[in-house]
């Protein structure tokens, strides 16, 4: 072969190994972007999975509770998993009630923090702000932003962020972040957050309209009084303590007298204002940590906690001339109190129920007080 032609041979095949290289330089472009790709889908997969599992983990621990002071504990255990840069920093939970927001629940705040946000309303500073537009609130640095009405002069600078508990798009409270200046959320984490918020909402609602059901359950609407189930509880609540420690508590017992005589004569609805009337003296008279109760019908009982014989009798006195006072008819009281072989609910209320009787058969409009058992 000429040399002309091995010459032309040669840069023929230069050609076909510079496009060769050329080529596979472009292969390894595609192939970095396609791995670059890559690497960014699998970052939002772990992020979107770390997010759901912070979702899921909340979900599971709020949908085991309905009883509010348990939600709210759980509520800032999962919180505290959900937000790593707040993680020691103090939180709490504000409810709305009305135009009022009350801080339900905290971990960490201190006496000025709560002391600042005592009489807080919807629209007052940052929570009240989430509260009241029902959107996420980020503040990266609370000393200088605007927004906060009710600052805390004594707290080092620390940002917040404000998630609103929402249920059917209303706010039914906010949880609260202390975190560190300058922490700001990506759109992801602010979806994340706005989730997790709808669904401490509907949990909070529940365990709020639960919470009602109970109160109302243990009230006598007649009279407003707690009721019989009330009594019970208080009584199986605090009896253990008075057995255990030596405390005092009595028991007064009491009973309209000629009651039938009085509807016969009055009407029904007459009587049933009567009994309300009673009610209401019976709170009047009756001292905070006392708990008058309707106990059916037209008997009331006080459960008088750290209370001996010579006060129940005062007590009973005061009630039995101050109903004789007010209202058209008088009542008959009786008297027990806990000793320790009448440490028990029944047989205390049995020993109150015979000194009742006892006052109805010697003559009514009196108080008798149960012997020594
Ligand atoms: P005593 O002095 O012996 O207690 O006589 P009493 O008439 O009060 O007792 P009795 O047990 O014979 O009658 C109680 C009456 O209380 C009969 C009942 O209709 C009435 N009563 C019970 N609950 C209510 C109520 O919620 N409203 C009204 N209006 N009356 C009630
Ligand atoms: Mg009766
Ligand atoms: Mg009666």
């Amino acid at each position: 072969m000429s040399d002309t032609g091995r010459l032309r041979e040669l840069e023929n095949e230069n050609r076909v190994l510079r496009e060769g290289v050329q080529q596979a330089s472009r292969m390894h472009r595609l192939w970095q972007q396609a791995l670059q790709e890559l690497q960014a889908t699998k970052r939002q997969l772990e992020a979107s999975h770390a997010q759901l599992s912070v979702l899921y983990k909340i979900a599971s621990a709020i949908s085991e509770t309905i009883d509010l002071q348990e939600l709210f504990e759980r509520i800032m255990d999962g919180m505290a998993l959900a937000l790593e840069p707040a993680k020691g920093l103090p939180m709490g939970i504000f409810l709305v009630e009305d135009d009022r927001m009350r801080l339900a629940a905290h971990r960490g705040a201190n006496a000025a923090f709560i002391a600042v946000h005592a009489g807080m309303r919807v629209g007052d500073c940052l929570c009240g702000q989430a509260a009241a537009t029902g959107e996420l609130v980020c503040s990266e640095d609370c000393t200088s932003d605007p927004r906060r009405t009710l600052p805390v002069t004594s707290a080092d600078p620390h940002g917040h962020l404000i998630v609103p508990l929402t249920a059917k798009g209303r706010a039914v409270g906010v949880f609260c972040y202390f975190v560190p200046c300058g922490l700001s959320l990506d759109a992801g984490q602010r979806d994340t957050f706005t989730a997790i918020g709808q669904q401490l909402g509907v949990a909070v609602e529940n365990a709020l309209l639960y919470e009602e059901a109970r109160q109302l359950s243990f009230r006598d609407t007649l009279t407003g009084l707690g009721n019989r189930r009330l009594m019970e509880l208080v009584l199986d609540r605090d009896l253990p303590n008075v057995r255990r420690y030596g405390r005092a508590l009595s028991v007064v017992m009491l009973d309209v007298d000629h009651f039938k005589r009085y509807n016969d004569e009055h009407g029904h609805p007459a009587g049933d204002r009567l009994l309300a009337e009673i009610g209401a003296i019976l709170r009047r008279e009756t001292r905070d940590n006392d708990l008058p109760v309707r106990y059916g019908g037209e008997e009331f009982l006080v459960i008088l906690p750290e209370t001996d014989v010579a006060g129940a009798e005062q007590l009973a006195e005061r009630l039995r001339s101050a109903v004789a006072q007010a209202t058209a008819v008088t009542i008959s009281l009786g008297i027990a109190c806990a000793t320790p072989a009448r440490s028990d609910r029944p047989a205390l209320i049995k020993a109150a129920d015979d000194a009742l009787y006892e006052a109805k058969t010697t003559g009514r409009n009196r108080v008798m007080i149960a012997g020594e058992a």
